[in-house]
């Protein structure tokens, strides 16, 4: 059956198969496709089928939502759990894979938003925490393993001192108020769009509506969570990622009352942004020619886009780098490393950087194992073969399918930008379609591969233990997620199932 995929004309592809709820939405509406967008109604539908088939795949996940309701609030342990269609709740997690409550496997490309870079129950990890379970799990003394870590740090980062804290919102955080505290100045400048965590002064402007953005040129201090004073809010002043005018307007603007900028120097709370070749060492000349700091938020980046980070592989050194999420293997830690200026303010108590679990000797267990034994060069090697895989194997699908989209990749961290044009910053980022973004998502779950929620803002992570075979589901899925959505109008019979899927889990 031939179909003209530009017309408007309904084709009658549905009649070959009219029961099969797995294919009915996509292929009732692709003949209706105006060019490479679906119309609204036929991607609600198509939402809407794959909602259908998620939530009967997990009966036991949504029991445990309803029971959880009772002393969780919302049901959840974060409120980024709370995901359309329901939470998933796992039951464990091995190798390259996660099983959720109802006993499906899943690849799992989520990582725990970027967390699990060695895998799940990786051997290294599992043997430093389990030797040290044995010797105690909290002194709130330093321990030798905290000596041995940061002796790594330094190798791979090029700054010289650091310590050690429980999450990234606790490095950035620590990282804020360093920057104050030396330069004795309130503002920071923060990028439109980035994320720092959950402190005060880096929830502004992390993914403000259009309508609270404020001028493309001029972005306002637009606050991202309720309960943080607006005084607070107005002491973080907002730049344009890829943008050094922006910075130096607002340095000239409040001239020696900026302390310092932050920013994710790849940005992953966008999808995946990159800097422009320059970009980021002309805003370490900008800052310090203002006697203010530069802080790369590498809490995502860190170890996942190379064992040095983007400040390795840039060759741009900031006053202040904050890591947290994989360098644990799994258990939660951070870091904060700096200049020998910068900590020497720390060592002489000019800031007093503290916490009861930082340096806790189990977490200290665990991420010097991360660093010596699970994120070696092999490692890093074996990783970028998977992610030319999988970058190659998914623009293959979209060029064969017409759908308006690209792939972006940094080491193990990728994702699929539902948009023509490379996005250069997070006004850029506001026009691509999310809707795409979330049936895309819901493809893969019901095809047996957890991508992160939340649609066209997170990426996927590869791990030290994934293989050929965990992409190779990936780029079926996404196959057929972008022939459903986006591809030369066919039969039904012709939208093959994933290899892999049995049929109840077929779409
Ligand atoms: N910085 C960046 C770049 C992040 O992506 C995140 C979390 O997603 C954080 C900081 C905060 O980390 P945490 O959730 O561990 O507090």
């Amino acid at each position: 059956m031939v179909t003209d995929h530009h017309s408007a004309e309904p084709t009658d592809h549905h009649s070959a198969e009219p029961t099969d709820p797995r294919t009915a939405g996509p292929t009732r509406y692709r003949a209706e496709r105006a060019g490479r967008r679906l119309d609204d109604t036929a991607l609600k539908e198509i939402i809407a089928v794959q909602e259908e088939i998620f939530v009967r795949r997990q009966p036991n996940s949504a029991h445990l939502a309803q029971v959880a309701q009772q002393h969780l609030a919302g049901g959840v342990t974060s409120s980024w759990q709370i995901t359309a269609p329901q939470p998933v709740w796992l039951s464990h997690g091995y190798g390259s894979k996660v099983y959720d409550v109802d006993g499906n496997e899943y690849v799992d490309l989520h990582g725990g938003y970027g967390a699990a870079l060695a895998g799940h129950a990786h051997p290294a990890i599992q043997q430093a925490v389990a030797t040290q379970i044995t010797r105690g799990t909290h002194f709130a003394q330093p321990t030798p393993n905290a000596v041995a870590v940061a002796r790594e740090l330094a190798r791979r980062f090029g700054l010289p001192s650091w310590r050690f804290a429980n999450s990234g919102t606790e490095a950035t955080m620590d990282a804020v108020h360093l920057m104050r505290s030396i330069t004795g100045r309130d503002l920071i400048i923060k990028i439109e769009g980035c994320y720092h965590g959950h402190h005060d002064s880096v929830q502004v402007s992390v993914m403000p509506d259009p309508d609270d953005a404020g001028p493309r040129n001029r972005p306002n201090s637009a606050p991202s969570s309720t309960g943080i004073p607006k005084a607070i809010t107005d002491l973080t002043v907002i730049a344009t990622f890829n943008d050094p005018g922006s910075v130096e307007r607002l340095l000239d603007e409040h001239q020696d009352q900026v302390a310092g900028m932050i920013i994710e120097p790849i940005m992953m709370n966008a999808g995946i942004i990159k800097p422009e070749p320059g970009y980021l060492g002309e805003l370490k000349d900008l800052l310090h020619r203002h006697h203010a700091l530069l802080t790369f938020d590498e809490v995502k980046t860190g170890l996942t886009v190379g064992p040095g980070g983007v400040t390795q592989q840039q060759q741009v050194q900031p006053d202040l780098i904050t890591l947290a999420k994989s360098l644990g293997g799994g258990v939660s830690v951070a870091a904060i490393g700096g200049t020998e200026a910068v900590m020497d303010h720390v060592a002489s108590g000019g800031y007093e950087m503290v916490g009861t679990f930082n340096g806790n000797p189990l977490a200290m267990a665990a991420t010097r194992a991360m660093l010596t034994e699970v994120a070696t060069p092999a490692a890093y090697e074996k990783i970028e073969k998977l992610r030319r895989r999988a970058a190659e194997g998914i623009e293959q699908a979209i060029a064969s399918s017409n759908l308006a989209a690209h792939v972006v990749t940094a080491g193990a961290k990728g994702c699929v930008v539902f948009a023509e044009e490379p996005v250069r910053d997070y006004r850029g980022f506001l026009g691509v379609d999310d809707r795409y973004s979330h049936a895309h998502w819901l493809f893969q779950h019901n095809g047996g591969v957890f991508l992160p929620p939340w649609g066209k803002t997170e990426q996927w992570l590869i791990s030290v233990q994934h293989d050929e075979a965990d992409i190779d589901r990936m780029i079926e899925n996404f196959g057929v997620f972008a022939q459903a959505v986006g591809g030369e109008p066919q039969p039904l019979s012709a939208v093959s199932c994933a290899r892999h899927l049995n049929e109840s889990t077929c779409y």
